[in-house]
């Protein structure tokens, strides 16, 4: 079955990349394979010297079969032509970060990106002589003050994963195209089923594949989405020479995962929606940091950016005693304490925040609404709700 363009998220879901059906398998098979033979010496050679996959895959560090569907996958999903998927969502923002810096680089940065790449800018990679700037990045002229003759790179993450604020990507991208700066966008919030940064001029796209990609809290895996030469250069030195790769069982997992992941997004959505709209009412609530609220303070460039939320969102308690606050994540049932989200299971964090622009340090607890049922997390949330009186 050959696939026309235009079909939709759902159907690409289900059959993109998968035509050929081997031994009439409705499934594609796990390649659980580390090497891959030739009959000459000559075509081993061949494809060895054809990096990255040459026209056969010759070494499962390089790429696989059942890694390479689902790359082919994402990248159709992201609108970019090629995708490398590894083991973890820091291994994809690591790669794709090494691949834009070399020593003297400076990196602006959102200062509400992912923590553990907070720290690979400001504390691993400053030993090899690359800067940084961490910026609001809710105001575009804030990002381009910050950009110097020697940046290489602009790290967005929108919304970010606790207060949920948003970059203007489009304006962001354009002004780096003018001044040859690459840009990267961490999208794992919104996955391609809500927005497609590549499409707003972004370069690099990365996600967490742990999160929603993955979505049953059984794999750690990460994506980045490019044009085929950044993606082959990236797979010639970051991952040849890092090995940070994704093995084809966890690979076989994913595919697997993303045959649902159109149904849970707005499955997660609708939830969130329902969740964070009852806490908005609640007395115990300060505000609520969801991106499709009518509340939501940079609302008009969630409509032109995201065509749909998740359910993941944060509230500020209007109790700041440290103690209540966590009493109150210690008493919720059906939201279990822990880091992560986009699996089947609501959970919940309770810490302290101080991005750049907030008013000073706040404790914010973060929801994830699984699949349950939307009654039965607001049940869970309203008994709770007293130990934040
Ligand atoms: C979890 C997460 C990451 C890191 O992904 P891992 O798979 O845990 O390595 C990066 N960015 C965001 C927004 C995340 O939530």
């Amino acid at each position: 079955m050959e696939l026309n363009k235009d079909l939709g998220l759902s159907t690409l879901l289900q059959h993109f990349g998968e035509d050929e059906k081997i031994a009439g398998a409705v499934t594609p098979p796990i390649f659980q394979n580390s090497l891959f033979v030739f009959d000459t010496m000559d075509e081993l050679l061949e494809n060895m010297g054809k990096h990255p996959a040459g026209p056969r895959h010759h070494y499962s560090r390089i790429s696989n079969p059942t890694v390479d569907l689902a790359e082919k996958k994402l990248a159709k999903l992201e609108g970019t032509d090629a995708c490398k998927i590894t083991g973890s969502g820091m291994a994809a923002i690591s790669v794709a970060v090494f691949s834009c810096v070399k020593q003297g680089s400076h990196i602006v940065v959102v200062d509400t990106a992912y923590g553990p790449l907070k720290a690979l800018v400001s504390e691993y990679l400053p030993q090899f002589g690359v800067t940084h700037t961490f910026v609001n990045g809710s105001d575009v002229d804030e990002v381009v003050a910050a950009i110097r003759p020697e940046t290489t790179l602009i790290y967005l993450e929108s919304p970010s994963s606790l207060i949920f604020r948003l970059q203007d990507m489009e304006a962001i991208a354009k002004i780096a195209k003018e001044r040859g700066i690459t840009t990267i966008c961490d999208n794992t919030y919104c996955t391609p089923i809500f927005m497609q940064p590549h499409k707003m001029g972004i370069d690099i796209v990365c996600h967490s594949a742990t999160k929603y990609l993955g979505g049953h809290s059984d794999i750690t895996a990460g994506v980045v989405c490019a044009n085929q030469e950044r993606i082959e250069k990236i797979i010639r030195k970051e991952i040849a020479l890092f090995g940070s790769i994704l093995h084809p069982f966890q690979s076989w997992l994913l595919n697997r995962s993303l045959r649902t992941l159109d149904l849970r997004m707005k499955r997660h959505e609708e939830t969130g929606n329902a969740v964070a709209s009852w806490l908005e009412k609640r007395d115990e609530v300060a505000h609520v940091n969801h991106v499709s609220l009518e509340s939501f303070p940079q609302r008009e460039l969630y409509l032109k950016m995201m065509s749909g939320s998740g359910g993941l969102f944060s509230f500020e308690p209007r109790v700041q005693n440290p103690d209540k606050v966590k009493a109150f994540a210690d008493a919720l049932k059906l939201f279990q304490r822990g880091v992560s989200w986009g699996g089947f299971e609501s959970l919940v964090v309770a810490l302290p925040v101080s991005p750049i622009g907030y008013n000073g340090t706040r404790w914010i607890v973060r929801l994830f609404c699984g699949l349950e049922d939307a009654k039965d997390l607001i049940a869970d949330i309203e008994q709770a709700l007293p130990h934040l009186a």
